[in-house]
Protein backbone atom coordinates (compact mmCIF):
# COMPACT_ATOMS: atom_id res chain seq x y z
CA UNK A 1 0.00 0.00 0.00
CA UNK A 2 2.91 2.39 -0.57
CA UNK A 3 1.76 5.37 -2.41
CA UNK A 4 5.00 6.30 -4.49
CA UNK A 5 4.94 9.35 -5.91
CA UNK A 6 7.47 10.41 -8.46
CA UNK A 7 9.49 13.62 -7.30
CA UNK A 8 9.32 15.26 -10.54
CA UNK A 9 5.54 16.09 -10.23
CA UNK A 10 5.89 18.64 -7.29
CA UNK A 11 8.64 20.57 -9.52
CA UNK A 12 6.05 20.98 -12.35
CA UNK A 13 6.46 24.72 -12.19
CA UNK A 14 8.72 26.28 -14.86
CA UNK A 15 10.94 28.51 -13.11
CA UNK A 16 13.94 27.76 -15.57
CA UNK A 17 13.35 30.22 -18.01
CA UNK A 18 12.77 33.34 -15.78
CA UNK A 19 9.80 35.69 -15.17
CA UNK A 20 7.53 36.95 -17.59
CA UNK A 21 6.32 40.54 -16.82
CA UNK A 22 2.70 40.88 -16.95
CA UNK A 23 2.71 43.82 -18.08
CA UNK A 24 5.20 44.78 -21.00
CA UNK A 25 6.29 40.46 -21.51
CA UNK A 26 9.75 41.07 -20.65
CA UNK A 27 11.70 37.80 -19.30
CA UNK A 28 13.22 38.73 -16.17
CA UNK A 29 15.58 36.90 -14.15
CA UNK A 30 14.36 34.24 -11.84
CA UNK A 31 15.16 35.98 -8.64
CA UNK A 32 13.97 39.52 -9.89
CA UNK A 33 11.34 41.11 -7.80
CA UNK A 34 10.02 43.85 -10.22
CA UNK A 35 10.79 44.22 -13.93
CA UNK A 36 13.65 45.13 -15.19
CA UNK A 37 11.87 47.00 -18.14
CA UNK A 38 9.05 48.53 -17.12
CA UNK A 39 9.31 48.28 -12.79
CA UNK A 40 6.31 46.44 -12.74
CA UNK A 41 5.84 43.75 -9.68
CA UNK A 42 6.84 40.31 -11.10
CA UNK A 43 5.39 38.13 -7.98
CA UNK A 44 1.98 38.00 -5.91
CA UNK A 45 1.95 36.20 -2.59
CA UNK A 46 -1.04 34.23 -2.07
CA UNK A 47 -3.29 35.64 0.86
CA UNK A 48 -4.64 31.89 1.52
CA UNK A 49 -1.34 29.97 2.05
CA UNK A 50 1.40 32.96 1.81
CA UNK A 51 3.24 31.05 -1.43
CA UNK A 52 4.83 33.91 -3.86
CA UNK A 53 2.87 33.33 -7.57
CA UNK A 54 4.30 35.11 -10.40
CA UNK A 55 2.16 37.99 -11.11
CA UNK A 56 0.76 36.65 -14.33
CA UNK A 57 -0.34 33.39 -12.79
CA UNK A 58 -4.56 33.80 -11.87
CA UNK A 59 -4.62 31.13 -9.12
CA UNK A 60 -2.22 30.00 -6.61
CA UNK A 61 -0.10 27.01 -7.85
CA UNK A 62 0.17 25.54 -4.07
CA UNK A 63 -3.38 25.95 -3.37
CA UNK A 64 -5.50 26.66 -5.98
CA UNK A 65 -6.41 30.27 -4.06
CA UNK A 66 -7.36 33.19 -6.58
CA UNK A 67 -4.82 35.65 -6.82
CA UNK A 68 -6.13 38.46 -8.11
CA UNK A 69 -8.63 40.80 -6.20
CA UNK A 70 -11.91 41.50 -7.85
CA UNK A 71 -12.84 45.14 -8.71
CA UNK A 72 -15.00 46.16 -6.13
CA UNK A 73 -12.03 44.95 -3.89
CA UNK A 74 -9.57 47.22 -5.49
CA UNK A 75 -11.82 50.14 -5.30
CA UNK A 76 -12.72 49.70 -1.75
CA UNK A 77 -8.71 49.75 -1.20
CA UNK A 78 -9.00 53.12 -2.99
CA UNK A 79 -11.36 54.17 -0.57
CA UNK A 80 -10.23 53.09 2.35
CA UNK A 81 -6.32 54.36 1.12
CA UNK A 82 -7.62 57.73 0.40
CA UNK A 83 -9.27 57.78 4.22
CA UNK A 84 -5.95 57.11 5.45
CA UNK A 85 -4.22 60.30 4.08
CA UNK A 86 -6.56 62.46 5.62
CA UNK A 87 -4.44 65.26 7.10
CA UNK A 88 -4.79 67.11 10.83
CA UNK A 89 -7.18 69.52 9.63
CA UNK A 90 -9.70 67.19 8.13
CA UNK A 91 -9.56 66.18 11.28
CA UNK A 92 -10.09 69.57 12.97
CA UNK A 93 -12.97 70.48 10.38
CA UNK A 94 -14.71 67.04 11.21
CA UNK A 95 -14.53 67.53 15.15
CA UNK A 96 -15.53 71.08 14.38
CA UNK A 97 -18.65 69.70 11.76
CA UNK A 98 -19.46 67.21 15.21
CA UNK A 99 -19.47 69.99 17.50
CA UNK A 100 -21.76 72.21 15.28
CA UNK A 101 -24.24 69.20 14.68
CA UNK A 102 -23.90 68.32 18.64
CA UNK A 103 -24.72 72.43 19.55
CA UNK A 104 -27.70 72.20 17.28
CA UNK A 105 -29.07 68.86 19.03
CA UNK A 106 -28.29 70.75 22.26
CA UNK A 107 -30.08 73.80 21.64
CA UNK A 108 -33.65 72.18 19.95
CA UNK A 109 -33.04 69.66 23.07
CA UNK A 110 -33.57 72.25 25.61
CA UNK A 111 -35.24 74.37 23.28
CA UNK A 112 -38.57 74.91 25.11
CA UNK A 113 -41.51 77.50 24.67
CA UNK A 114 -41.16 80.03 27.22
CA UNK A 115 -43.24 79.29 30.41
CA UNK A 116 -45.28 81.94 31.89
CA UNK A 117 -43.69 82.98 34.99
ZN1 LIG B 1 7.45 44.74 -17.48
ZN1 LIG C 1 -2.17 29.71 -1.97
Amino acid sequence: MNRSEPATTSNARVEADGSPCAKCGHVNSRNANVCEKCQAHLWVVCHHCGKRNRRSDNSCVECGHRLHRSMWRRVAKRLTGDRRNISVWQIVLLIVVVWCAFKVVIYFAEYSPPSPE
